[in-house]
């Protein structure tokens, strides 16, 4: 049996799939057929995908179509790319709607909705203050709060106006800004997800750097199992969860975050004051789908540990696992009775 950390460079480090997953060509040779894994890097992280079929070619077939896709949609919802409709949708603002794919439409419609469900905690347009919060290791100190005021007035997802019609996206004022990096990765995963289950691969896992889908099962027949490290002790697993069609998706990059006079600041703003949120480590959420369980985890992440996992006890079929900075475990209501095998 071979061990592969699917998880990557996830803060935490910690989520992982156990099982027959193989990396590089390793084939196994079990009943339901062979699984075969690939590594590399898509979205500026550590992706996996593996798939599960009667052989080889058809692996690599599925999991060659899973990475085309994930590329596919780097270059829609990218707002590095300044070829992107993306990028043109945040030129415009302010100025004139731009239409768009549909499939962009819909995934900021989507969004939306998580920002009226969330109150606001999780918004696209966050993205006004990536010009003064900066993660790439250029910021060296705190921005001006004058600043952080200008930016704010910029967020606010009711002002990202959708026309069904004519498929157009306007972002109201100048200067506004929407970007996908809470939302992306998930909604990437699934659709490598659909394209290889509309293959006929049954089984299969795709890590989006941290946010994962597993379908089907192991080759022995096994379900996926993933484990959660424990942040006191980064060699031990915390707890194991065994999956089935579901996503177990974490927030919280350890990799991406500033040091400022000593503070440590994260990459997910609070919308409501324009300042990296504080207080939490990680969310870990799972439900059956990646891009939902992405958009709630960073929704929490905003939220704080109360209302986060308050919202999260609300919604049928989503379970959390929260990490606070002083290491504390909070698991949402039916976590471990649903997905925890010892
Ligand atoms: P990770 O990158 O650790 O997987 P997330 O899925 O939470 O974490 O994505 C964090 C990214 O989401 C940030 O780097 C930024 O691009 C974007 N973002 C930050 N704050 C918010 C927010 N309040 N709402 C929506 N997106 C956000
Ligand atoms: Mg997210």
């Amino acid at each position: 049996m071979s061990v592969s950390c699917v998880m990557g460079r996830k803060i935490l480090g910690f989520l992982f799939a156990l099982g027959s997953l193989m990396l590089g060509t390793g084939v196994s040779g079990l009943a339901q057929g062979v699984s075969q894994t690939k590594v590399l890097k898509l979205m500026g992280s550590r992706f996996e995908v593996t798939a599960v079929a009667e052989n080889e070619a058809a692996c690599w077939n599925a999991i060659n179509a899973g990475i085309a896709e994930i590329q596919r949609i780097e270059k829609l919802i990218s707002s590095w790319d300044p070829n992107s409709q993306t990028s043109m949708v945040n030129r415009s603002a302010g100025i004139k709607p731009i239409a768009v794919d549909q499939e962009l439409f819909d995934l900021v419609a989507r969004a939306k909705k998580v920002s009226k469900l969330t109150d606001g905690a999780f918004d696209i347009s966050y993205a006004s203050m990536d010009r003064l919060w900066k993660f790439d290791g250029t910021l060296a100190q705190v921005p001006a709060d004058s600043a952080i005021t200008r930016a704010l007035a910029l967020i606010g997802y009711q002002r990202i106006m959708l026309d069904g019609e004519s498929t157009t996206i306007f972002l109201q004022d100048k200067g506004m800004k929407i970007g996908f990096g809470a939302i992306g990765k998930g909604y990437a995963a699934n659709r490598a997800r659909m394209v290889m289950k509309g293959m006929g691969i049954t089984s299969g896992l795709v890590n989006a750097g941290g946010d994962l889908i597993a379908w089907g099962q192991q080759p022995d027949g096994s379900p996926w199992r993933i484990g959660i490290t424990d942040p006191n002790n980064r060699e031990e697993v915390y707890s194991w969860l065994s999956i089935n069609d579901q996503a177990v998706v974490t927030s919280g990059d350890y990799e991406r975050f500033v040091m400022i006079e000593g503070h440590r600041y994260s990459h997910i703003i609070d919308p409501r004051n324009g300042y990296p949120v504080k207080g939490i480590k990680s969310v870990t959420i799972i439900s059956p789908d990646a891009e939902l369980s992405d958009a709630l985890a960073t929704s929490v992440f905003v939220l704080g540990e109360d209302l986060g996992l308050a919202l999260i006890n609300k919604l049928m079929g989503i379970e959390c696992l929260i990490v606070t900075d002083d290491n504390r475990l909070i698991p949402s209501g039916k976590l471990y009775l649903n997905y925890y095998k010892p």
